[in-house]
């Protein structure tokens, strides 16, 4: 599978006992596409990352990253990808500089080349003066700006960002915008979630809609207003 795609999802279904959390789901993202994934709380957004990811593994349907089934080939799907986690992961003994360094040389790089790619990931999330701060001491926005960091450290062609604008503020929000929608110019796939439709339309992406587990909606902004507009579905999920 996979079709030129950087993403694609055909019948995914997870159940977690008597629960469906996704039901039959397709999706597919372009290289250079953002699709925002919007849905109420537990509507199935952290479930399906963690399908892609290769955390967890679908009941039934297919994943394909770039081609590779991450249940299957998890390595190279792993290596394909960069996931934000809507959980906090960093570890707090740790700087932010570390923090990063970590995850760059996990990706193969090293020495200078290491030192190079965490500076230039620091600076669009407004990193760089904190590069000598310990993880423990960061505020729960700054952490999740390095969270997003370490994401796209190795420059992945599938980027998942799972709430990347949760507790972030307002500034750091259109410093984020902004590096998603450059590192989408240069090709990077991109799957957003956020309860915010206008943050999906400030970044130009395409909208995918769960409710229940089930892809309510999936298109162009353009298209889900036209066809929503007056059907009462609610759009606004804040
Ligand atoms: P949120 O916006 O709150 O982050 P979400 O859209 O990411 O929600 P999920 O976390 O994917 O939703 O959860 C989907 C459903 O599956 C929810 O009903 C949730 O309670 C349930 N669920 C998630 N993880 C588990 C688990 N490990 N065991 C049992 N049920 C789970």
């Amino acid at each position: 599978p996979g079709g030129g795609h950087a993403l694609t999802l055909r019948g995914v279904t997870k159940r977690y006992g008597t629960l469906t959390a996704l039901d039959d789901v397709d999706m597919t993202i372009a290289p250079g596409e953002i699709v925002g994934l919007l849905g109420h709380n537990g509507a199935g957004k952290t479930t399906l990352m963690s399908i892609v990811a290769g955390l967890l593994r679908p009941d039934a349907g297919q994943v394909g990253v770039l081609g590779r089934d991450p249940a299957r080939q998890p390595h190279e799907a792993r290596r394909l990808l960069g996931l934000a986690p809507q959980e906090l992961g960093l570890y707090p003994p740790l700087t932010v500089r570390q923090n990063l360094l970590f995850f760059a040389e996990l990706a193969g790089l090293r020495g200078a080349a290491a030192d190079r790619r965490v500076e230039e990931v620091a600076e669009p999330l407004g990193l760089t003066g904190l590069l000598g701060r310990r993880a423990a001491r960061l505020s729960g926005g700054e952490q999740r700006r390095v969270h997003t960091g370490m994401a796209l450290v190795h420059r992945p062609p599938l980027l998942l960002l799972d709430e990347p604008t949760a507790g972030v503020d307002v500034q750091t929000r259109e410093q984020l915008l902004a590096m998603v929608r450059a590192m989408a110019a240069e090709g990077t796939a991109v799957c957003y979630s956020t309860h915010y439709l206008p943050e999906v339309e400030a970044m130009d992406g395409s909208v995918a809609v769960l409710s229940e587990g089930r892809m309510i909606a999936n298109g162009t902004l353009k298209e889900l207003v036209g066809r929503y507009g007056d059907s009462g579905i609610d759009l606004t999920f804040s």
